[in-house]
């Protein structure tokens, strides 16, 4: 058992309506032989949107695993594809946006889940509050506008899908847009943000693309004893020491690998291909 026996010729299904399949069915197709297809009709968003109309069911990956679940029943298949993305300002520095995007991977064929990832502070995320057009074209210069597309809302919690104006990638359709929500304004301000559906915004779809080969890396990492894909860290244990006085850091020294198949458990001395951590992380060096 490897990942190319297990997946060549096999056809996954990408639950997707935002045409995330232009930067994962090609990586897939290429490294793995997996036809992606992505279904007709699929409504994700029922499962949340961005806009906030919809919450979002549970966790960032729970909401992609129920994705994969549904479209698998839908579809008969047994491989499914599904990617969820969130954005939040910086843990460190809360000024900087931040992206996370995870792409999971189940096959219930073999009873395999594998999650790919990435962490990116390469995204346009941003919101303004707007009382005029000026203010509208400035917003949207700074945001890669017309390439990245934008959202005109009434207010920033929307309670119904006619007060949100999504997409927009024409200065035309900006002007119109910003226009009609000022005259249904009560105190003549608007909120504007960007759109960040995978096709309106292409430095979003860069990092979805990012992940997929994240989870391409886990799909080929296989587990030693019995070869199953996926062999991956479920455990990091901090410690690396500092380069200058050997104190342990809270980066992760040793990493912890677990087969979901067979169990084996496999310990990794240095899994960041570091054996000493930069005397900036030390509470001692850098106070
Ligand atoms: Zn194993
Ligand atoms: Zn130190």
């Amino acid at each position: 058992m490897d990942s190319h026996t297990l997946f060549r010729n096999r056809v996954a299904v990408l639950a997707t309506m935002h045409r995330k399949e232009r930067v994962i069915a090609p990586i897939l197709q290429r490294e793995l032989g997996i036809h992606v297809i992505v279904p007709q009709n699929f409504n994700t968003d029922r499962f949340g949107s961005f806009t906030r109309e919809i919450e979002r069911s549970g966790s960032q990956i729970e909401a992609a695993r129920l994705k994969v679940e549904k479209v698998l029943l839908l579809t008969g298949e047994s491989l499914g594809i599904a990617s969820e993305g969130s954005f939040a300002p910086h843990p460190h520095f809360p000024y900087i946006s931040c992206n996370r995007e995870v792409i999971i991977f189940i096959d219930q064929e073999n009873n395999l889940e594998i999650i790919g990832e990435e962490l990116s502070t390469d995204t346009n995320y941003n919101h303004a509050k707007i009382t005029d057009i000026k203010q509208a074209f400035e917003f949207a210069e700074k945001v890669g506008f017309p390439e990245h597309a934008l959202i005109v809302m009434l207010n920033e919690n929307p309670q119904n899908t006619d007060e949100i104006i999504k997409g927009i990638n024409t200065e035309k359709a900006l002007l119109e847009a910003i226009n009609h929500s000022l005259t249904k304004s009560f105190n003549n301000t608007v909120h504007l943000e960007t759109d960040m559906r995978a096709m309106y915004n292409p430095t979003r779809m860069k990092n979805i693309e990012k992940a997929t080969y994240n989870l391409l890396e886990k799909i080929n990492s296989l587990c030693p004893k019995c070869s199953a894909p996926g062999f991956d860290i479920i455990k990091r244990i901090p410690g690396l020491p500092c380069e200058w006085c050997n104190t342990p850091t809270t980066l992760t020294n040793t990493a912890i690998y677990k087969c979901q198949k067979c169990g084996f458990i496999k310990e990794k001395l240095f899994p960041d291909a570091k054996q000493f951590a930069n005397p900036s992380q030390c509470m001692y060096c850098n106070p």
